[in-house]
């Protein structure tokens, strides 16, 4: 089942949205430019993986180039879930809302589960692993299922791992 924070994103979004969740990798940066936010990529300090702020009416996404590109596809997500979920958090601060590498923000937690989830669903979009562990693993998930669809979705072994789980439960 997708999340339920997909089905809160605004209808012109996730029509957006959709388009992109049908092949993976999903290619974030589009995605992202198709929503009208920016993606800089830069030396955040240590402990912190992103952020999301407006600048005038553009908004930016700031992803730390220190970490990992799995770590940074995922941050990306997590960042444009803010923006579709949380966009009256990032407004009413000049500093937008920054996640340490933990993604806290001292924001309400609830808003990093949520933005958290949606990330999820939006690198790993749930019926897209599901074809595939039917198709090329015959539904056996085992430690070559992980590290496969981790490498084919470029998300790290640890979130793909999780993402299955929540598959076997469903
Ligand atoms: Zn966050």
């Amino acid at each position: 089942m997708a999340s339920k924070e997909l089905a809160r994103v605004a209808k012109a979004e996730k029509a957006i949205l959709d388009r992109y969740m049908s092949d993976y990798p999903i290619k974030l940066g589009q995605l992202a430019r198709d929503l009208g936010v920016a993606i800089k990529v830069s030396s955040m300090g240590t402990g912190i993986s992103g952020q999301i702020s407006r600048e005038g009416n553009q908004y930016v996404i700031r992803v730390n180039r220190n970490e990992a590109r799995e770590r940074q596809r995922f941050t990306i997500a997590h960042e444009l879930a803010h923006y579709l979920l949380h966009r009256n958090v990032i407004d009413s601060s000049p500093e937008g809302i920054t996640d340490t590498v933990l993604y806290r923000s001292g924001k309400p937690e609830q808003i990093e589960f949520e933005a958290n989830r949606l990330a999820a669903e939006i690198v790993m979009p749930i019926s897209l692993v599901e074809k595939e562990v039917q198709q090329r693993f015959r539904g056996v998930v085992t430690e070559t299922t992980i590290e496969s669809l981790a490498s084919r979705f470029e998300v790290s072994k640890a979130a793909m791992e999780i993402k299955l789980s929540t598959l076997i439960e469903a």
